[in-house]
């Protein structure tokens, strides 16, 4: 597959501000890709080379490198391309236009430089591969080879070529095509109907690796994705709790019977063991074992299958009284260079709530029940190492004793499951089936939200020029679309205002993004990239945001009063934001909760 067909499909993509556009143009890309090279076509219209899980290094060389390999390529002095960069201010940019402008007066004071002729066209996998050897390239003498990989992708390159070639390089695509989108068009493409998305979402669900799914459907068809089944070492998407805070509610939506653990205030943790390997995957699946030398360990020691992948949270615990720490605790672990100090200093305890797979047995279409009993069976347990503390319910007062116990030993709250015979791990899902009971449901707004940063809005006065607000958006899982709830001004330190531009440019777009529904108008569009953790007064109704428009009342969107910034959540993608119908359902609770509290007040 020629390159130049990917990347007349990004920069299509690029210019569109439909969805269905969007989806339009990956279906035609999808058509025209030879099936053992949509995996690449798949990394690359993503930015990345393969899923971040796999732990391998990533594209991102600095601006410097790649104006050396520009230089190099095109004869070009790198003052020259440097004063370029200052004025274009990005590197896609001043590639196209230097491999574009073809004489020296064009370029103004540049020095001479030679167009090589374009002898041969380049391939999807030629790219692909000498990408992978600049990302892979490593210790004395890799500088100069990233520099002559980069300068010979770029002189073989057309200017449209040369511009995504230089926005990769610098891992700086960005066009925030989602997940969703890409499964979409992968089902239409293949199997002529957007229908079956849901059989592709499942392999997805299970196989978190879009390109190798990509890959089994076009060699395979359906059939090769409905056989799918866990793998030690490729991470599965995790399952996820709604939340609610009435314990007969709760115990009314799992059937009258439920499983009960403490809802521990830590890190996610996948581990998956084949043999003497562990590995360790976040809640976003990254790969975090290097964090986690003592869980390696403790993994290896105390699972007593051969291969299993079970689930668990990592949890700070003080050393001398064995009790939980405070969740801010562990990121002390994400400093890589002092891991063996950090581990000393501050260690961990591992609370395991679910089995997925163990020695070749798929476990996640089977009942909770179940689950538990054969992760009772794999894990020998020691302090350390041991099973979430659980009771089973058939009463309101007995979940909220526990509850209340639960929060006395230092957990946030508790996770209430399920325990029917349908109580499978809905991988990659948010539903009914696990409810978190969180203590902070008793503040005023029931619990913070998570939201899309999708534009940015300069400050006046003191701020004049700089951004100092941000329009952020919830997600909808059915349009795939992120739907704005308001503008967070307040609750940042100076510290924060001041890193805001940097942090914010980086995602700057010249037009709203296809997938954000807005009616704002901010100063910046961003690509939905970033997710910030809001709380806020109460949740209001408001005309002009257009989160889950009409739900409750017509025209109306669900916005929040007051809102202002908690923190970064770096560990959540867009898609992990709170969804639209999330918030429709916080506000009809809160309305309902208003309404009791003035009824109780009348009625004495
Ligand atoms: P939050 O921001 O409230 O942590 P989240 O969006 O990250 O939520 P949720 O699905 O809403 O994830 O809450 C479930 C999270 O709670 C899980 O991802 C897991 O990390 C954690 N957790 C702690 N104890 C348990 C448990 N016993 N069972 C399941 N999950 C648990």
């Amino acid at each position: 597959m020629l390159f130049e067909v990917l990347v007349k499909a990004l920069d299509s993509a690029e210019r569109t501000t439909s969805r269905t556009q969007l989806t339009s143009i990956l279906v035609d890309l999808f058509k025209k890709s030879e099936p053992d090279v949509i995996d690449k076509v798949i990394y690359l219209l993503q930015g990345r080379l393969w899923p971040d899980w796999a732990g391998l290094p990533e594209l991102g060389v600095g601006v410097k490198l790649l104006i050396k390999a520009m230089s190099k390529a095109l004869s070009v002095r790198e003052s020259d391309i440097e004063a370029l960069y200052v004025k274009l201010g990005d590197s896609g940019k001043v590639a196209e236009y230097l491999k574009s402008t073809r004489s020296t007066q064009a370029l103004g004071g540049l020095s001479k430089f030679i167009q090589k002729a374009e002898v041969t066209k380049l391939t999807v996998v030629e790219v692909y591969d000498t990408l992978a050897k600049v990302a892979l390239a490593v210790g004395e003498g890799s500088r100069d080879i990233k520099i002559n990989l980069i300068a010979s992708l770029i002189s073989k390159a057309t200017p449209l070529e040369a511009k995504y070639i230089a926005r990769l390089v610098e891992g700086r695509l960005r066009l925030g095509i989602g997940d969703a989108t890409i499964m979409d068009a992968l089902s239409i493409t293949f199997t002529g109907s957007s229908l079956n998305r849901q059989i592709v979402e499942y392999a997805y669900n299970v196989r978190a690796d879009l390109g190798n799914v990509a890959k089994i459907l076009a060699t395979k068809g359906l059939d090769g994705l409905r056989g799918i089944a866990p793998t030690p070492g490729i991470p599965i998407r995790p399952m996820l709790a709604e939340r609610l805070s009435d314990p007969q509610e709760i115990l009314d939506k799992t059937g009258g019977l439920a499983l009960v653990e403490y809802k521990y205030d830590g890190e996610r943790a996948q581990i998956h063991k084949a043999g003497d390997k562990v590995l360790i995957f976040s809640r976003r699946l990254e790969n975090i074992t290097h964090q986690y030398p003592d869980v390696v360990e403790l993994a290896r020691e105390s699972i007593k299958a051969n291969e299993a992948i079970v689930e668990g949270e990592i949890v700070c615990i003080d050393p001398e009284t064995g009790t939980m720490r405070p969740f801010q605790e562990l990121m002390h672990r994400k400093r890589k260079h002092d891991i063996h100090e950090a581990v000393k200093e501050y260690p961990v305890a591992v609370y395991l709530f679910d089995a997925l797979y163990v020695d070749g047995v798929n476990l996640i279409g089977e009942p909770i029940k179940t689950r538990r009993e054969v992760l009772a069976k794999t894990i020998a347990e020691n302090e350390r190492f041991r099973l979430s503390e659980a009771i089973t319910v058939t009463s309101a007062s007995d979940l909220e004793k526990f509850f209340l116990k639960a929060v006395e030993d230092g957990a946030e709250g508790v996770m209430v499951k399920a325990m029917h015979a349908q109580s499978i791990y809905q991988a990659g899902a948010r539903g009914w089936l696990w409810i978190k009971y969180k203590r902070d449901y008793k503040s005023e707004m029931i619990d913070t939200v998570d939201l899309v940063v999708v534009g940015a809005f300069k400050g006046r006065g003191r701020r004049g020029g700089k951004i100092g607000a941000l329009l952020v958006a919830a997600y909808d899982p059915d349009s795939d679309t992120f739907q704005t709830v308001c503008k967070v001004g307040s609750g940042f330190t100076d510290e924060d205002l001041s890193k805001l531009d940097e942090l914010i440019s980086p995602y700057v777009i010249e037009h709203k993004h296809p997938r954000v529904v807005s009616e704002v108008e901010p100063d910046v569009w961003t690509v939905p990239a970033l997710v910030i953790e809001v709380l806020g007064a109460e949740l209001t109704l408001s005309p002009q945001h257009t989160c889950c428009r009409g739900a409750v009342k017509k025209g109306a969107g669900i916005s929040i009063r007051f809102p202002r910034f908690i923190r970064w959540r770096d560990d959540k993608g867009p898609e992990d934001a709170t969804t639209t119908k999330e918030l429709v359902e916080m506000y009809l609770k809160q309305l309902k909760k208003v309404t009791e509290e003035t009824v109780e007040k009348v009625e004495p």
